[in-house]
């Protein structure tokens, strides 16, 4: 269910032609025991070999992540790469429409990142950095207009991905 409000919010945010593959495997290669976190960057890694023609991939992931500097991401994304991944670990709440929310926020966050984007000054942005739940609730689900611009120049250099 995530995942589909997800797709939709890509859609028709960011103009993304978003489809769903098929669930994989739990990444146990990336587990880290002493953190009891899964490291985000060695999935990112690997979803980023997937050779389907698109060119980007967001892998969705119900376990908590982590990235070497910080303690815990909610997502984490390769700037102007091919992969990024989400956490919905930390996003619950017991109305479910914050939760598709919040997993809608940080997903389009990191799509922005994948197309280049870096974090935006505006508060009223959803490139805008959140630290905490409060701050990612604040956020509407839209970008500023500057950095909508600079998703849709993105987007017109977009190749499809090699199979
Ligand atoms: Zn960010
Ligand atoms: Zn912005």
């Amino acid at each position: 269910m995530a995942v589909s409000v997800i797709a939709a919010n890509l859609q028709a945010v960011a103009g993304l032609n978003t489809g769903i593959l098929p669930p994989i495997e739990s990444p146990d290669y990336a587990y880290v025991p002493v953190r009891n976190q899964f490291d985000a960057t060695r999935i990112i890694k690997q979803l980023a070999f997937f050779r389907d023609g698109a060119p980007f991939k967001l892998g969705i992931i119900a376990h908590d992540i982590c990235s070497p500097i910080l303690s815990f991401v909610y997502g984490e994304s390769q700037l102007g790469g091919k992969a990024a991944l989400v956490s919905l670990n930390r996003l619950f709440d017991n109305n479910p429409e914050t939760f598709y929310q919040r997993a809608a926020k940080i997903s389009l966050h990191e799509a922005g990142h994948l197309l280049g984007l870096g974090h935006c000054w505006e508060s009223f942005c959803i490139m805008h950095f959140s630290s905490n739940l409060e701050a990612l609730d604040s956020l509407p689900i839209s970008f500023c207009t500057a950095c909508e611009y600079e998703i849709k120049r993105h987007l017109r250099t977009v190749v499809a991905d090699e199979k």
